[in-house]
């Protein structure tokens, strides 16, 4: 029996269907990784070589919404305008993240004064814990100037590459540059992790857990400064984020769950701008 154009391609359609729907409920059926997964720490260090971190806390009443670093808090838990409690996130960052995202963020600041605001998102059973930035910050009222890749050149291991962005809101501007790893993988390509995450469900059946590691500086120096502050900064960081690095205390226990979002719109573009109050 000879098949029609039309039959052929009806077999085609349904075949597809089926192998979508295969896919989709294997991708739901396989359980997501333990955090470890995530190929890095679920913290910061204290320092990277002479740049001092320390961590910022979000006031939770979002009439206020104002941010401090914690070494001006002085042990404080309350906001020291409207006192209400503080948390490691934003309001808006814990409205818009599934409520299984792991988030950490310190600011980091070189003895020149320089400052770059390091944020890693792990995302947890819910992939749309990570965001692309280019999505994001045109929801904050930055326009993305220029997008390109940076490849940094690293100790014992093959070049670490990275998506650098030039953003301006009309005020000031910012460069960011980030990369994702997880289950194994390191890209800096948002289609190229979908497409490792896609692998990993149907072929080796694992949902490994991704972190987005971005880091924020001000550009206000020129964007060669800043490319190559970033770069330099993630050269020293990088190494620091292996979850087997000695360079840090072991991880004590469950990290808790943190709801937070890079790059929202209660989430400053870097802390300092305006000082005291890191939300624009
Ligand atoms: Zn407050």
């Amino acid at each position: 029996m000879k098949l029609s154009d039309f039959q052929g391609r009806v077999i085609i359609v349904v075949i597809l269907l089926l192998v979508t729907v295969l896919a989709v409920n294997r991708i739901q059926t396989v359980g997501v990784a333990p955090l470890e997964s995530a190929d890095v720490l679920a913290e910061l260090p204290s320092r990277v070589q002479d740049w001092q971190g320390q961590g910022i806390r979000y006031c939770q009443n979002e009439m206020c919404a104002r941010s401090f670093l914690v070494d001006e808090l002085k042990g404080v838990s309350n906001c020291p305008v409207c006192q209400t409690p503080l948390a490691d996130v934003s309001v808006g960052e814990r409205t818009l993240l599934p409520s299984d995202t792991v988030l950490v963020r310190k600011v980091y600041r070189s003895p020149a004064g320089d400052e770059i605001v390091v944020t890693i998102v792990i995302t947890g059973n819910d992939q749309r814990s990570i965001h692309r930035p280019q999505q994001c910050l045109p929801a904050q009222a930055f326009e993305v100037k220029s997008t390109s890749r940076m490849s940094v050149p690293m100790t014992g291991r093959m070049p670490l590459v990275m998506t650098v962005i030039f953003a301006d809101n009309g005020r000031s501007g910012m460069a960011l540059a980030y990369w994702f790893l997880g289950g194994g993988h390191e890209t800096n390509d948002h289609f190229q992790r979908l497409a490792w995450m896609a692998w990993d469900n149907l072929f080796r059946n694992v949902r490994p857990r991704w972190a987005y590691v971005s880091l924020q500086t001000p550009s206000v120096a020129g964007e060669q400064v800043a490319r190559d502050r970033l770069a330099e900064f993630a050269r020293k960081l990088h190494p620091l984020l292996k979850p087997n690095s000695s360079t840090l205390p072991k991880q004590s226990g469950q990290i808790t769950p943190t709801l937070a979002h890079p790059l929202d719109l209660n989430t400053p573009p870097w802390p300092s701008v305006p000082p005291r109050r890191y939300v624009g």
